[in-house]
């Protein structure tokens, strides 16, 4: 919860932010409303140093903007809540803010998704938000389902991250059922749920047929050579087994940017 008595002069964007706040000094909340019109993925605001600073660790005023990095933003934007359909896109990459799919207009409040920017969350908290997409509990990207995650945008180091933190655990199921059980899905809508569960069975029927046809291969050769076609058919089967079967296939643009394509960022609204 930001402070009520900020270290910097309020307000700091009185053109395009108005900051309500209710309640009392010990009790209180806040939000912002837009104060102008945008179109979709118009630009709200710059993120510019000052008056950012890099923080040295996560706190509940900081926001994610790289891997291991932290923004303290100094300033009213500070004020922008969580909401599971939010108005707002963090751009970190770019240090923008900018409009969500929906444009923006005066009146608005001005909400971003959390985990679009955290990986890690030291307080999670139930969401209140009201939209009929709503994620509950919302924590750092971590800590949360792939289904809850669904059609949102996510900064790339965030994305990065849950390809890695999918791919380990898809290396573990693979190791104790040999991936025939690989989706996260257990907390989203039930379309959602079924259509990652369908996904991760189509993985899963590609994996056992590669890991098949791996065994075949091997089965032919005789000799000397058959280490090194066992580990060549290991490489195969490690760099097209899917890790987490449902993620792949909802981040197909992260997927190549692994694979070597480093172009620009991707929007994936
Ligand atoms: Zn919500």
């Amino acid at each position: 919860m930001a402070p009520l008595t900020p270290s910097w002069v309020q307000p700091s964007h009185p053109d395009i932010q108005e900051v309500i706040v209710t309640g009392n000094a010990a009790e209180f909340t806040t939000k912002s409303i837009s104060k102008i019109s945008l179109p979709p993925f118009g630009l709200f605001a710059k993120l510019d140093f000052p008056p950012c600073t890099e923080a040295p660790e996560p706190t509940y005023a900081t926001v994610q903007m790289g891997r291991d990095k932290h923004l303290d933003l100094n300033s009213d934007l500070l004020y922008i809540n969580h909401s599971c359909e939010p108005s707002l896109i963090f751009d970190m990459a770019a240090m923008n803010i900018i409009a969500g799919p929906k444009g923006l207009k005066p009146g608005d409040e001005l909400t971003f998704f959390y985990p679009s920017t955290e990986w890690y969350m030291a307080q999670p908290f139930d969401c209140l938000c009201g939209t009929p997409s709503c994620r509950g509990r919302i924590a750092g990207a971590r800590d949360m389902t792939a289904a809850q995650l669904e059609g949102v945008w996510l900064n790339r180091h965030i994305r990065d991250l849950l390809e890695e933190r999918d791919r380990q655990q898809g290396k573990q199921k693979a190791a104790t059922n040999g991936g025939t059980n690989g989706t996260a899905a257990t907390n989203g809508s039930a379309p959602a749920q079924q259509q990652a569960l369908r996904a991760a069975l189509a993985q899963a029927e590609k994996l056992v047929e590669t890991l098949r046809q791996a065994a075949g291969s091997l089965d032919n050769v005789g000799g000397g050579g058959s280490l090194k076609r066992k580990r060549v058919a290991e490489a195969g089967v490690t760099e097209d087994s899917p890790s987490e079967p449902a993620g792949l296939q909802r981040r197909g643009p992260t997927s190549r940017e692994l694979s070597g394509e480093m172009g620009g960022d991707t929007s994936a609204a």
